[in-house]
């Protein structure tokens, strides 16, 4: 079936609108109507090739909210009409350790949901930035919030689990206290998802202007990590740092502020290497330095069903697919707050 959808023939060429063709539903399949798809900064470094092995014509989006619209015969967990989401992955080889521990994330056969290899034309997975998209069940989540909160809850599918999960792993909750750093996508869902669970919260980030905001959104307390007298007053006191930066930096200056036994945990992917960290910010205080991709779908569910219980979605602003290009360079001004959201229904050429 062709479908409206919005990609790149090349990484040095705007986004444009393009007519992909999604496969038929199988047995084991949902077909979905995309309503909304976030922007993520991944999205960006795919399509314009920073990072390596982008295949064109490249279709992104991974933050993806619609309503079913057909089903495989053997479907049993969702029927027409359901509201769900799809998140990074829509496959994986399902029998690995992995697979069964519900680690599908970290599975060496998981299928992206942009540029990954599949049977489907032309290739390579096609993302959310498109009216339909065809997966098979075990990597469709239900989302559980009201209608009206379905633009602001697609990006919980990529930076509301991309967070969730190592705060969750490394035990943030009430006497904890965590640090995020950037806020943007990821380190406002952070900021939130640490702020519900319980932590104390310290947001860090390179713009003034974002204080107020950050305070709203649920840290306790703001550190802007250009001021080196108010990052040393913050000297071994965090627990967890959950570093979100899109960009090489110093990682030092962050890993002297946790405690001995603390952890930063990067989950910023940089197209370059940030320059490595001196041994001597690590072995002072027996510190971590660890990394965390996306999540697994069963805590993909669970992160969802956590966010609806407790109100959260994502800051959102809503665009017109003519406006992704645009979208992007604002959001490599770290411009903004926090999310943009493709409404899918202006895909349409
Ligand atoms: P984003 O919305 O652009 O936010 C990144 C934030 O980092 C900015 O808002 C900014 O916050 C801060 N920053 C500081 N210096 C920067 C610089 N020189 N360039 C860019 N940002 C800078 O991006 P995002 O969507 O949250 O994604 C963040 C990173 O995570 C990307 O590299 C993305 O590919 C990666 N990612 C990883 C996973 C995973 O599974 N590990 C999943 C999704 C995304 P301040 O203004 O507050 O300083
Ligand atoms: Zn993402």
């Amino acid at each position: 079936m062709s479908v409206h959808a919005y990609g790149a023939y090349a990484g040095d060429k705007p986004l444009e609108p393009m007519e992909i063709t999604r496969r038929a539903p199988g047995p084991h399949d949902v077909q979905i109507d995309i309503a909304y798809c976030g922007i993520c900064h991944s999205d960006l470094h795919q399509v314009r090739a920073e990072w390596a092995g982008t295949h064109f014509p490249c279709v992104p989006g991974h933050e993806i909210v619609g309503q079913v619209s057909a089903v495989g015969a053997h479907v049993k967990g969702f029927r027409i009409g359901d509201r769900v989401g799809v998140g990074c992955i829509v496959d994986s080889c399902q029998h690995c350790e992995e697979c069964d521990a519900g680690m599908e994330n970290y599975c060496d056969g998981m299928v992206g949901t942009y540029n990954f290899p599949t049977a489907d034309a032309p290739g390579w997975t096609l993302g959310g930035y498109s009216r339909q998209i065809v997966v098979h069940e075990r990597y469709v989540l239900r989302v559980g919030h009201p209608e009206a909160q379905l633009a602001a809850v697609a990006p919980l599918l990529c930076a509301g689990i991309t967070t969730y999960s190592p705060l969750k792993h490394w035990g943030a909750g009430p006497g904890k206290k965590v640090g995020i750093v950037g806020i943007g996508g990821l380190g406002h869902m952070g900021i939130k998802l640490a702020h519900a669970m319980g932590a104390h919260v310290v947001a860090f980030t390179t713009s003034e202007s974002k204080r107020e905001a950050a305070l709203a959104l649920g840290a306790d307390e703001v550190v802007v990590s250009r001021d080196t007298e108010d990052m040393a007053a913050h000297t071994q006191s965090l627990d967890l740092i959950v570093n979100t930066v899109a960009a090489p930096h110093d990682l030092d200056a962050f890993l002297v502020l946790l405690k001995r036994d603390g952890a930063m945990v990067l989950v910023g992917a940089p197209a370059t290497p940030h320059p490595s960290p001196g041994v001597f910010s690590l072995i002072t205080r027996r510190r971590t330095l660890a990394g965390s991709m996306i999540g697994g779908i069963p805590e993909t569910q669970e992160m969802l069903d956590f966010c609806a219980e407790h109100g959260i979605v994502a800051d959102i602003e809503l665009i017109r697919a003519d406006e992704i290009n645009a979208a992007y360079e604002r959001m490599l001004k770290g411009e903004v707050k926090y999310r943009f959201v493709i409404d899918n229904a202006t895909l349409a050429s």
